[in-house]
């Protein structure tokens, strides 16, 4: 290193080329990217993911190198002596003579704690600043979401909306409607099956990165290979975005909530797949919907309002919305378990060796590409795991690890608050609780299951009916008088006392042997 003054740190999730440090070139300043020990062991993490983060920062290394910064880049070879980062960063400072330490303010609580301790042990001025990355300045938060409460999504995506002004006309939503969920909950046929487009998948070396992996014993989960499909630079995170608005944006709201066994080759629908390139900040929200809204008002545009809609909702509304609620509620939040599950998460959540065909679909597809779509999280292994009663700790780390994009800011509200009801209302109004016959018609997994999706209490049974119904049950008291969950109480209290007692003796007999369903 040739006399630098000042160390940033830039941790994997900050590849914000955009940001305002990168302005100019500064000789004095050295930034830090380094591969760490403690971030690829704190949850078993997804072979793909690791490879994906370390990838994409080895490239923002060049990248940053290109445009004459100095960088020093440390790999798990050179890293993996120190306890943590603060002390790799204690050393850093000590060793290079350092006058001032500076970092981007993380997303994630847990790092954000442990940085803010540099404050106290580093013997020079220690500054962090923004990230740049999101539309909702983090000071603007305690505006939007009160803490401890539910705050609706709906109240503030409208907000959203009207700040930024996107898809407005004259103050009002374009189309005089806010929403088009309701439009954006079809199935698809066998001939809307020749219109999903072959994801975009690249083909980047990540050899050296996995034989990295492999010598320093880090534990991982999900199937290698020794390409990485997953954008790792800024130019394909661009074309990964292009090929969305071109070929999948047309049917997005449609089709967001379908699933099929006939993926193949086609597993992500019209999904994005940005998260990672998001989440890794290698794209900008606001550059996400400037490109979605482009391809909107062109002229020749075949994509309608219900479409665009749904996407901007995605990303002006969940996304913020989940990030604004963590930041909220943090610490407490990762501990809370207001439905007092408690059962360990079944051994196929991590083989996908399960006779249920849509738990195999999500768990093998997880495996295979770190990726499962929204309603195969929320609908399918977080719906079972809810009705199951599994333990929201364990689940929380399952998630965390398997995805691409998992990141605690955006997975601990996504499972404990939307998919679990752990946080009791915080983010859903009503428990996202289905028996199977919800899974059935947004999807074609039931025809080829071991399960009859029909049949309550049976020995073949779909095993989501029954827990469905044990689950609403055991959590009378709380979801009773919820208007939005009044009418399934009503479907069973006018059941035949028989066939409730039989559906419920069905599903003791599955959480019992809730490993081999
Ligand atoms: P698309 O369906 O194409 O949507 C476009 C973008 O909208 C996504 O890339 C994402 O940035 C944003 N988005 C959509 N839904 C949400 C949401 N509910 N919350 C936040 N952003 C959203 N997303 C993560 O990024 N990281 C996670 O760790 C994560 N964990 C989840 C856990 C559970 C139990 C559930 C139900 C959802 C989780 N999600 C998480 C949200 C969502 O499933 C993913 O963002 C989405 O599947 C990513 O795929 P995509 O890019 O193809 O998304
Ligand atoms: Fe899933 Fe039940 Fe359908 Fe089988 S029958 S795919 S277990 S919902």
């Amino acid at each position: 290193m040739s006399q630098p003054k000042t160390l940033r740190l830039l941790l994997g999730d900050q590849l914000n080329i955009n940001h305002s440090w990168f302005h100019s070139v500064d000789s004095s300043v050295v930034y830090l990217i380094t591969e760490l020990k403690q971030e690829a062991t704190y949850v078993p993490q997804h072979i793909q993911k690791l490879c994906g983060f370390f990838a994409a920062m080895s490239e923002f290394a060049k990248a940053l190198e290109a445009m004459g910064h100095q960088v020093l880049y440390l790999t798990l070879d050179k890293s993996c002596d120190y306890q943590d980062i603060n002390h790799l960063i204690s050393d850093i400072c000590a060793r290079e003579d350092i006058q001032a330490f500076n970092y981007q303010q993380p997303d994630e609580y847990r790092l954000s704690k442990q940085l803010e301790q540099l404050k106290d042990t580093l013997e020079i001025p220690v500054f962090s600043c923004d990230t740049e990355h999101f539309l909702l300045p983090k000071d603007d938060i305690p505006k939007m979401i009160k803490p401890q409460k539910h705050n609706r999504m709906e109240s503030f995506y409208r907000k959203m909306r009207t700040r930024f002004n996107i898809l407005m006309e004259s103050g009002e939503p374009l189309g005089g409607r806010w929403n088009f969920d309701t439009d954006n909950r079809k199935k698809l046929k066998t001939s809307d099956l020749e219109k999903i487009p072959q994801p975009l998948l690249f083909a980047n070396d990540v050899a050296p990165i996995l034989e990295r992996i492999k010598r320093h014993n880090i534990n991982t989960i999900g199937r290698a290979s020794a390409t990485l499909i997953w954008p790792i630079n800024r130019h394909q995170a661009l074309e990964l975005l292009d090929y969305f608005c071109v070929y999948c944006l047309p049917f997005f709201g449609h089709f967001q909530d379908a699933m099929t066994r006939h993926g193949d080759n086609r597993w992500s629908l019209f999904h994005a797949r940005i998260s990672f390139a998001l989440n890794s900040k290698l794209l900008h929200p606001m550059e996400v919907l400037e490109a979605a809204l482009k391809h909107f008002y062109n002229r020749e545009s075949s994509i309608d309002l219900a479409q665009i809609e749904g996407f901007v909702r995605q990303i002006i509304g969940w996304r913020e919305y989940v990030r604004a609620v963590y930041w909220a509620n943090m610490p407490e939040y990762k501990t809370l378990n207001q439905l007092n599950a408690s059962i360990p998460l079944p051994d196929y959540f991590w083989s996908g060796d399960t006779k249920m065909a849509c738990i195999k679909q999500a768990v093998d597809q997880s495996l295979d590409y770190a990726y499962a779509h929204h309603i195969q999280r929320l609908m399918v292994t977080g719906n079972f795991a809810m009705l199951s009663g599994i333990d929201p700790h364990e689940l929380d780390e399952w998630y965390m690890g398997i995805y691409i994009d998992g990141i605690e800011w955006v997975e601990l509200p996504n499972t404990r608050g939307m998919s679990q009801f752990a946080d009791g209302g915080l983010i859903a109004t009503k428990p996202y609780a289905a028996s199977g016959s919800y899974i059935n018609k947004m999807s074609d997994y039931c025809q080829s299951c071991h399960y009859k999706v029909k049949e309550r209490h049976t020995s073949d049974a779909c095993p989501f009916n029954s827990l469905y119904w044990h689950f609403m049950n055991r959590h009378q008291e709380r979801f009773l008088n919820n208007p939005r969950t009044a009418m399934a109480y009503r479907s069973w209290a006018k059941m035949d006392t028989q066939v409730k007692s039989a559906i419920l003796d069905r599903a003791k007999t599955n959480l019992d042997n809730l490993n081999n369903l």
